[in-house]
This record gives C-alpha cells, structure tokens and sequence, in this order.
C-alpha cells in the first residue's frame, strides 16, 4: 500500500500532523492507500505557497496561462487508462465512466484555455469632461477548492480551470474518500511543466484540512463541491474573514413525466441517469412525478427497465452498469430513506435491499410508488440508485410539487407539447432544466443552483467571472 503526501509548491510534501487516512476501495473494503489528514501548518504552507506564485503568475498573458492548462489536459489524455482504474478503485464507478470523466476533464481544462483571449473588461461613459471609466477583471488571488468524492477527478479541473487561467493561484482539497486521483493529478501537472505554487493540494477530512482551508484569513474565495450541510459550515468558517464563498451543494432533481410524453424516452433516460455512479450525481432525477392516466403503464416499464440493470464490482466485471455506494454512511442513508418511506405507507416496487457483493455497498436498483410529497424519501437528497415516484393530476399540481424543495439545482419535464414545456420553463424554480432528457450539463452552460442548491456556480462565461473580481479605474485626463 502506497503512503501519498500534499502537494505543495511544486513538491510531495510530508505532512507536519501525526494522523493518516486509509482510502478504501467501496467494492471490496480493500484499503488502497493513505494520506495525511493535514494540519493547520500544513494548510497554512500551502496557502503560502500559493500566495507567493501568484503575483507571477497572474502578470503571465493569460494564453500563456492557458498553455500550461493545454499541457496538463495533453498528460492526462495520454493516461486515460490508469487514471481510469485509479478512479474506478477508489470511487466505484464503472471503467466507462471513469473514463469519460477523464477525457471530459481535459476537455474542460483546454475550454477554460480558451477564454485566455476572451477574458473581457468594459469600457464605460463617464458623466465627466474628459473621464474614461474601465472596468477590469482581475484574480481574485488565492482560491480554496474543497471538493467531494463522486466526479473527484474533473472537480479538480472545475475549480483549477477558471481559477488559473483568470491569474489566480488555488489550493486544492480533496475528498478524503478519493484522494488517490489527486495525487496522480499532481504528477502530471509537475509532469507538464506546472509552475511551483500555481496548485497545492492538501488531503486530510473536512473538520480539519477543510476547516482550516475555508477559515485561511489568506484565501480571497473558497470554491466548493458538496452537500447542504457542509456548504454551510464553509459558510460558518468563511465569515470572520468576509471570504467569498461558491457554492455547488446537493439537489433533488424533480422530473416531471406528462401523459403526452414519449414514455419509452422518458424511462430510459430516468433509470439511466438514475444507475449512472449509483444515483450519486447532483443532477440526476431523485423524484419522478408522473401524471396519473400513465402512471401504471409507466411504473411497469421503469420498473422493468431497473430490474435489467447489472452492478457489481466494476474493476472485477467491467460490464456491469453499476457500482457501489461511496461507504457504509451513504448505504445506511439510501436504505434508511427506503425503509422510511415503506413504514409511512409507500410500496417498493423492485429492489430496497442490499446488493450481494463481498464486502460492497452495493444497493439494488429501487422503485418505490405511492410516495406523496411530504416524504423523506421524496424530499432529501437519496444519492443511490432510487427512484421514489409521485402521481399528479395536472401540470399545475406537477410544478407545484417540483417547486416544494429545499434544492434548486435541476429539473426535467418528459412533454411533446411545446406549451406546456414553455411553461414549465418559466415557472419551475430551479437552475436549470432538462427538456426531454437528464443529466449531463454542458461545459458551456451555467451549473448553478436556486435556494439551498448554493450560491453562484460553475461553467461557461459565467462560470469563469466567479474566479474575478472587479476593479474600476477613472482615467482623468488634464
Ligand atoms: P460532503 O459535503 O460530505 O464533503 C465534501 C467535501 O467537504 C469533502 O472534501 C469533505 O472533507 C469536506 N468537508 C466536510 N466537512 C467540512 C467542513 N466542516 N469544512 C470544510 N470542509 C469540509 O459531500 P460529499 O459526500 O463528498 O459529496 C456529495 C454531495 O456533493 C452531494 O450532496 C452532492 O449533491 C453534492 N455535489 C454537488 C454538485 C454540484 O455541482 N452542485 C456536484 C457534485 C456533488
């Protein structure tokens, strides 16, 4: 077993604290590897190292900043394979998913290049003879990014893309779940000619590492991937120092099935999205509201549909469709929203237990009908493989239910009347929506989520402004 360190300016640094993590293979309970769980010094030298490229880097032209993104996306496409595997061990998703998530993270490295030549300031009227107003976009400086477990290798480029190629310089902190991924990011950046300081990574959990990264006096914003309930303890621990907070949190992505749907698309695309990772996607439909006329005809084909898809061991038996859970407290939380729903009155359809697996959390493909809008199950977050389904009358009744969240990330609606998909787009509350398909969002688009689904967000132009601030000049002329 391999023991891993932080990476800091440019180094495999070793941990000043005592304590290590072991991360564990979720397929097998196999332990892979261990890291530091970072102390405040180690966080603070990291923080330091950033701060200290910064200034250099940042007076870089931005499409040389964008080179060395190109760079590292170039390394990592030549190890598509191993990356994969490293992914795949630690986290459980199935090989070809890994690997799109590898590709897709040096693609989304060289887009973020691209905006090196198109990073754009305003040139404004003055009310004042002879005044031009410029409004510059600058870096913010040092940006934290904490992220989770389950795309834990593109979470990486999400955060280091804007942040670098807008001139900041960022400190990295993985999930404690998969850290392995991290490290090998590291390498091939180092590999790639990054410059020392330009991306730290410190590992360690979040009460610690993390906490000690969003409370850093020295970050000017922390950018972070997870749930509700650590966004706001980032929140907590951001607010002494006023530091800017980004936020991508959970969802509970409504999807809305109207009578008139293809039925055969929409089941599909909702059991799809709902095995892909295991249901542990922040955008994928974690509530199935179906107008009651097709309800019946529905459930029979989505339950067919759950029943054909295979999990296991993903390394073990690459044509399985899906994995297992992330570890024992995300298992217990999907077969406790399970039971909960069954003890208030909802029927399981297929699945609910379980899965056969040698010390895997693996959970069976689950349908569960006759849930109504006041349940658990239909309104925490699952993040398993579990479709909990309520009946509707009317689309009126439908975005009612939709809108009654906590979460306002994504949403769909499965109609072939315009209309009513008009409609649904204006009065569906959320960041965005789906039209007769699921996950995923583009790199181009804007991932950002309404109410507790966080503040700001991710992707595209706008994406990209998160990682600036501005600064206004007033140029007087004599
Ligand atoms: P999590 O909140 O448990 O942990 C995420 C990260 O925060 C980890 O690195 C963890 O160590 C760290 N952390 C925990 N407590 C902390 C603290 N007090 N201070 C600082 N850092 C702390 O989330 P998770 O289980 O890793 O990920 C799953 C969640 O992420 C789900 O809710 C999912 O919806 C969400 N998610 C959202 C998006 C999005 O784009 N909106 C994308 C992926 C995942």
């Amino acid at each position: 077993m391999r023991n891993y360190d932080n990476f800091i300016n440019g180094e495999f640094t070793p941990s000043t604290g005592r304590q290590r993590i072991t991360c564990i293979n979720p397929s097998t309970g196999d332990a892979i590897c261990t890291v530091p769980d970072s102390s405040q010094a180690d966080v603070d030298a990291a923080v330091a190292a950033a701060e200290a490229a910064q200034n250099e880097w940042a007076r870089r032209p931005a499409v040389e900043r964008g080179k060395v993104l190109r760079a590292i996306a170039a390394k990592i496409l030549e190890n598509v394979e191993p990356l994969a595997r490293i992914i795949t061990e630690e986290q459980g998703k199935i090989l070809d998913l890994a690997r799109i998530e590898v590709a897709f993270t040096a693609e989304y490295l060289c887009y973020m290049a691209e905006w090196a030549r198109r990073i754009e300031g305003e040139i404004l009227e003055s009310d004042r003879p002879g005044e031009t107003i410029f409004l510059f976009r600058q870096p913010i400086g040092v940006v934290g990014g904490i992220l989770p477990w389950n795309f834990p290798f593109f979470l990486i480029a999400r955060k280091a893309g804007p942040a670098l190629v807008t001139g900041n310089t960022i400190v990295i902190k993985p999930s404690e779940e998969t850290p392995h991924n991290a490290v090998k990011f590291c390498e091939l950046a180092s590999e790639a000619g990054l410059p020392p300081g330009v991306i730290n990574v410190v590992h360690g959990r979040g009460a610690t590492a993390g906490k000690a990264l969003a409370s850093s006096p020295r970050i000017g914003m922390i950018s972070f991937t997870g749930s509700v309930e650590t966004g706001s303890a980032i929140m907590a621990a951001a607010a002494p120092n006023i530091t800017k907070v980004n936020l991508e949190l959970g969802g509970k992505a409504p999807a809305i099935v109207m009578a008139d749907a293809d039925i055969d698309l929409a089941v599909k695309a909702i059991k799809d999205s709902r095995i892909i990772n295991s249901g542990q996607v922040c955008n994928c439909a974690e509530r199935v509201y179906v107008q009651q006329n097709v309800a019946s005809q529905f459930v029979d084909k989505l339950t067919a549909a759950m029943q054909s898809a295979r999990y296991g061991d993903p390394l073990a038996d690459p044509s399985v469709d899906y994995g297992p859970l992330i570890n024992q407290a995300g298992f217990r939380k999907v077969d406790a929203l399970v039971r909960g729903a069954e003890a208030a009155g909802a029927t399981v359809v297929t699945g609910g237990k379980r899965g056969v697996g040698d010390g895997g959390y693996f959970y069976e493909p689950t349908v569960v009908t006759d849930c109504r809008q006041g349940m658990e199950i239909v309104r925490r977050e699952i993040f398993g493989p579990v479709i909990p389904m309520v009946t509707f009358q009317d689309l009126d009744e439908a975005i009612a239910f939709a809108n009654d969240s906590d979460y306002g990330l994504t949403s769909s609606i499965y109609t072939r009347d315009l209309d009513v998909a008009l409609r649904a787009c204006q009065e569906i509350r959320f960041g965005e929506t789906y039209i007769n398909r699921e996950n995923f969002e583009a790199m181009q688009g804007f991932h950002a989520g309404w109410r507790k689904s966080g503040i700001g967000g991710a992707d595209g132009k706008h994406g990209l402004y998160e990682f600036t601030q501005t600064h206004v000049v007033y140029l007087q002329r004599r």
